[in-house]
């Protein structure tokens, strides 16, 4: 990449604590500046932080950074990930002029959009369970999702879902919901990872075949799955969901869009 400064490490090993896959509830950190891109827009990598830099469908933190020394800020409108580091993408207009960036060494505090976070945690916890239940009750897998703070989509392999199932979907993912499963997270290494049968259904042998360990993330009692999102602790805080789109892409291949319907404020 030009225009970096700072130390570069071997490809792949991240540089710094990524806070975002052990505690998805903290909001900032301190940290200290490890490397400062300008080309070909302003990025920097912090040897600590706690913006998730997207994946799994789930989009990319935004928020801000600001310098200990002097409260400036600048906005952060995106994460990345570059050969395991966490790459924290700033506005370039708040760069300009050159040199207005923080350099290498200086502290700073690293802090994500809440409220938006927290909305990406819940609609993301939302759509396991709603994977959850559709394996469980009608044994159909999830081929894809995606989505934004608030709402999302799942593709299933799901060749008898049917319009009238929606409602029936529905009720079903609320049921769960409101049950209140914790949700856990866990580090397992490869091996042992790959004898779980719900991990192999989930399409574990997709990933890379270079990786030592797999992150877990299991709604208690319902879903598990290899994943690197953030999610909620509890299925309770997601609230409720409304199914509001179905599309048939196929002869088997169908789509679910839900949407939150209610829960805690974000922050609360
Ligand atoms: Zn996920």
């Amino acid at each position: 990449m030009p225009g970096r400064t700072g130390p570069r490490y071997p490809s792949g090993v991240p540089r710094g604590q990524q806070l975002c896959y052990s505690d998805a509830y903290a909001r900032s950190v301190e940290a200290r500046v490890l490397a400062v891109d300008t080309e070909p827009s302003p990025a920097i990598v912090l040897d600590s932080t706690v913006f998730y830099p997207g994946g799994g469908g789930q989009p990319p933190d935004t928020g801000t950074i600001t310098r200990s020394a002097d409260g400036a800020t600048w906005p952060v409108r995106s994460a990345r990930k570059v050969e395991g580091d966490i790459v924290h993408e700033l506005d370039p207009a708040a760069a300009r002029p050159t040199g207005a960036l923080p350099a290498v060494g200086e502290v700073v505090t690293a802090e994500i959009d809440w409220p938006r976070r927290h909305l990406l945690m819940r609609t993301h916890t939302a759509l396991h369970v709603l994977c959850g239940v559709v394996w469980r009750d009608y044994g159909a897998q999830v081929t894809g999702g995606n989505m934004e703070p608030g709402s999302g989509r799942m593709d299933f392999e799901f060749e008898r879902m049917s319009g009238e199932l929606v409602g029936e979907i529905e009720a079903k993912v609320n049921a769960e919901l409101a049950a209140g499963r914790d949700v856990r997270v866990r580090v397992l290494p490869r091996d042992e990872a790959f004898a779980i049968p719900d991990l192999i259904r989930t399409k574990i042998n997709l990933l890379p075949p270079g990786i030592a360990e797999v992150r877990t993330v299991e709604i208690v009692g319902l879903d598990l799955q290899a994943d690197g999102g953030t999610h909620v602790a509890n299925t309770r805080e997601v609230g409720s969901i409304r199914v509001t789109g179905y599309e048939s892409k196929g002869r088997s291949n169908k789509r679910i869009r839900i949407e939150l319907a209610g829960g805690e404020v974000a922050g609360a």
